[in-house]
C-alpha cells in the first residue's frame, strides 16, 4: 500500500500562523516588532536563497527581518564585532549567522561565531549553552530543523514515544539533535553514520527512520520496515541525468521536470520508499518548509521572553 504523505508545507502554514498571532500580540505590547537579524557572509547561491525566504517568512509573519550582508573579503574579526553588536541592541530578538561561511575562513569559524552569540538571541539553536540545555532537555531554543522534525512527527499523530527511531548522520545541526529531542520524546534511538556496520538492517529496525546524510536516493526499499514512517531531511540539487533517471521512472513528473531545467531537488529517500513505508515526507514540501517556520516559532519565543526578563 502506498505511504501516507506527510505534508510539511500545510504543518508549517499553521505553525506560521500561530505565530503570526503571537507575533501581532508582541507588537501590541511592546510596542515593536519581535525583530530576527540575518548574518549573511559572502554570495553562496543557495545560502542566498534560504536567507531571502527566511527574511520574506519573518516579514509574512508580521516580524521585523533585517540582513547584515558582509563581503567574502570580510575579517572573523569583524564578523565577531557585529554579532556583539547584534548582542548589545535591545531592539534586536534574534540572531541568525547563515552557515557555511565562505571556506576562505576554513573549518572552526563557524563555531568561534556561533559561540559568540547570545543565547538568548539564539534563534538557530547553536550556542553550547542551548545545545548544553537540549542534552538535559530544559531547552528553550532548540535547532530548527530537528524541532521541526518533531513537530511534523506530533501534529500528524504519529506515536513516538517507545518507538525505535533510527537517525542516519550525526551532525550537530541535525543528526545529533534530532536524535536527542526523539530521546525525550521517549523513543529509543540508534544514531548511525558513515562507519556504521550494515546500515541497512539497522535502519529497517526501525519504527522512525530519519535520514539525514546528504546522498541522493540512499534510502532503499531494504532499508524500511513496511509501514514505518519516514522522515527524510536530505536536500540534494541533482544535475546527473544517470542518478536522475535512477530515481524517477519514465513517466515520473519528477523525471519530466529533470528533463526540462537540468536539475531537480531529491531528499536522501528513494522514491520506491512510498511502496513501503507507513508514512513518509516528500522533497521537497517535507522537512524544508518547517524549518523555516521554527525559525519564526524561536524568534517570537526569543522576544516573549527576552521582554519578560527586561
Ligand atoms: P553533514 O554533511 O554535516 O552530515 C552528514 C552525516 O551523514 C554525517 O554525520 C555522516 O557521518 C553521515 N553520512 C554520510 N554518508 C553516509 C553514509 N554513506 N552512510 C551513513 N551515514 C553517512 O550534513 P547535515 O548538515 O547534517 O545535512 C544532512 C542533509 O540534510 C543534507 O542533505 C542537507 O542539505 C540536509 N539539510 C536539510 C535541512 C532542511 O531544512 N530540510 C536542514 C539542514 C540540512
Amino acid at each position: 500500500m502506498a505511504a501516507r504523505i506527510l505534508d510539511g508545507v500545510a504543518v508549517a502554514q499553521q505553525i506560521r500562523s500561530e505565530m503570526a498571532a503571537r507575533a501581532a500580540e508582541f507588537t501590541r505590547r511592546a510596542g515593536r516588532r519581535a525583530a530576527l537579524q540575518i548574518v549573511l557572509v559572502g554570495d553562496k547561491a543557495d545560502s542566498q536563497i534560504y536567507v531571502n525566504s527566511k527574511m520574506k517568512s519573518a516579514a509574512d509573519e508580521g516580524m521585523k527581518a533585517t540582513l547584515s550582508h558582509l563581503p567574502a573579503s570580510a575579517t572573523l574579526g569583524e564578523i565577531l564585532r557585529l554579532v556583539e553588536t547584534l548582542n548589545a541592541d535591545p531592539e534586536v530578538d534574534g540572531i541568525l549567522v547563515q552557515a557555511p561561511l565562505p571556506q576562505s575562513f576554513g573549518s572552526t569559524a563557524i563555531q568561534q561565531v556561533f559561540d559568540s552569540i547570545d543565547p538568548a538571541k539564539d534563534v538557530d539553536g547553536v550556542t553550547p549553552l542551548n545545545v548544553g540545555r537540549l542534552v538535559q532537555n530544559r531547552a528553550a531554543l532548540v535547532a530548527c530543523t530537528p524541532a521541526g522534525i518533531v513537530e511534523l512527527l506530533e501534529r500528524s499523530q504519529i506515536d513516538i514515544a517507545g518507538k525505535h527511531a533510527v537517525v542516519i548522520g550525526r551532525s550537530d545541526i541535525v543528526g545529533k539533535p534530532v536524535s536527542l529531542l526523539l530521546l525525550h520524546h521517549h523513543a529509543t534511538i540508534t544514531v548511525c553514520h558513515s562507519r556504521t556496520k550494515d546500515l541497512a538492517s539497522v535502519a529497517a529496525s526501525a519504527d522512525i527512520l530519519v535520514p539525514a546524510l546528504g546522498r541522493p536516493g540512499f534510502v532503499r526499499r531494504a532499508f524500511v520496515k513496511p509501514g514505518a514512517t519516514v522522515i527524510d531531511v536530505g536536500i540534494n540539487l541533482v544535475t546527473d541525468r544517470n542518478v536522475a533517471y535512477g530515481l524517477f521512472h519514465e513517466n515520473h513528473p519528477r523525471r519530466g521536470l529533470f528533463d526540462r531545467k537540468g536539475s531537480v531537488l531529491v531528499g536522501d529517500v528513494h522514491p520506491e520508499v512510498e511502496e513501503v513505508a507507513g508514512a513518509m515526507t516528500r522533497v521537497p514540501g517535507g522537512v524544508g518548509p518547517l524549518t523555516i517556520a521554527m525559525l519564526m516559532a524561536n524568534t517570537i519565543k526569543a522576544a516573549e521572553s527576552r521582554a519578560k526578563s527586561t
